[in-house]
């Protein structure tokens, strides 16, 4: 691309939520800087209420403004958000440097008499999938680019930062990240297993590994992958059919690692990391939700460290299929638990504000992100319920 004098844009800065500890000290020793500064800067990043580098107000100015020349305060250059459920549920189309757009959501659940309240961020691994799953928006819209481990982490630092005018607050306590929003976290594992360490880093935000899940469509060698790499991390796997043919159609990357394959590289990740394996199943009406299917999901589940989620579908617009009745879900659920597998319903958030995977996107695909812009954090505002 060029811009109007012929000129190849320049490269962004980079962002200073991926840099390494390294990286940073020898750029701070290059300007002849105390190496306490390192601490300082990481320190100050992840103060909740820093919106800008000029608000590092413990480092001298001269440090500020040379900050701000060589490095982004954000890859995220600009946030459309959406609220719901109350308050309760947040969604942000997340607008990048090449105008490429992702999604986040934030989720809280009140504490109740058996839990306490908890946060959990959903985010996206990249713009776009590959995987083209019919019932899924994004899937329909198909791949526009990996996210590099910034535009990851810049996600989970924009709730981290809670707008001033969203009224969505900062996450209380600890909260979870899911990789649950746009793209295939593990055809972009180089740049999402970097992200998680970045997350998990205690000098950044620190979340620890036991708080973030990965969720797959089923990439075998990525499964392996991450066994390696981040056994402390939860594996979730979208399954959505127990028998090859079915699932080749609702998940096309079956064909490639089909049923047997995904769920035999889950159960080594369970009985090599010692965690439990959630299987993730979209619900749709007449298609997955019969008593074969049942009988034959529990039939792969049971009797080792498996947990199987229910998910009723949200139809994208133009839909084929709706979602399963809630009394089919229900005998669904109760045909797992007859044959011992742990299984639990999730319930749908936010679906006044298309909170499904890629939805928003899509409808708001091709133009401008609605609403005024707040100068400083970038974030758009408007509130639906
Ligand atoms: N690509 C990864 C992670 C992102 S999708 C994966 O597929 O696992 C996160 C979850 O949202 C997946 O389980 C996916 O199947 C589900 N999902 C996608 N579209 C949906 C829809 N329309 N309704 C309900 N769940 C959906
Ligand atoms: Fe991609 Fe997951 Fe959507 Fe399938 S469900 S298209 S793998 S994001």
């Amino acid at each position: 691309m060029t811009d109007q004098l012929g000129l190849e844009p320049a490269e962004p800065k980079p962002a200073i939520s991926q840099l390494s500890a390294p990286s940073l000290a020898t750029w701070l020793e290059a300007r002849g800087e105390p190496a306490y500064r390192l601490h300082q800067i990481a320190g100050g990043i992840h103060r909740s209420q820093t919106r800008s580098f000029d608000d590092l107000r413990e480092l001298p100015g001269g440090l500020r403004a040379a900050l701000e020349r060589a490095f982004r305060f954000s890859s995220i250059e600009r946030s459309h958000v959406l609220t719901a459920d109350g308050g309760l549920t947040a969604k942000a189309v997340h607008e990048l440097a090449d105008g490429q757009r992702v999604e986040s959501v934030l989720m809280r659940y009140p504490a109740t008499r058996r839990s306490a309240a908890r946060t959990t961020i959903c985010i996206s691994s990249q713009a776009g999938c590959a995987v083209g799953c019919p019932f899924c928006a994004t899937g329909q819209a198909g791949f526009g680019r990996q996210l590099t481990p910034a535009e990851i982490v810049d996600q989970v630092l924009h709730w981290h930062r809670p707008p001033g005018t969203s009224g969505v607050g900062e996450p209380r306590g600890h909260y979870n990240v899911v990789f649950m929003g746009m793209g295939e976290p593990l055809n972009n594992a180089d740049r999402v297993f970097e992200a998680t360490r970045l997350l998990n880093d205690p000098a950044r935000l620190g979340i620890g590994a036991r708080h973030i899940t990965i969720s797959t469509s089923g990439v075998v060698p990525g499964i392996d992958r991450m066994l390696d790499e981040l056994p402390q991390v939860n594996l979730a796997v979208s399954l959505h059919a127990a028998t090859d043919a079915l699932r080749s159609e609702l998940v096309p990357i079956n064909r490639r690692w089909p049923i047997g394959a995904v769920v035999d590289a889950a159960r080594r990740f369970a009985s090599a990391s010692g965690r439990r394996v959630s299987f993730e199943y979209v619900m749709i009406d007449g298609l997955n939700d019969t008593p074969e299917q049942a009988a034959q999901l529990a039939r792969l589940t049971a009797g080792w460290m498996s947990h199987v989620n229910l998910i009723p579908l949200n139809p994208t617009p133009g839909s084929r299929w709706s979602g399963s009745p809630r009394t089919v879900i229900e005998r669904f659920a109760r045909a797992l638990r007859d044959g011992r597998v742990p299984v639990t319903i999730r319930d749908t958030r936010g679906r006044e504000i298309e909170a499904a995977c890629g939805q928003l996107h899509a409808q708001l695909a091709g133009r401008p992100l609605p609403g005024r812009h707040d100068a400083t954090s970038g974030v758009a505002q408007v509130t639906v319920a």
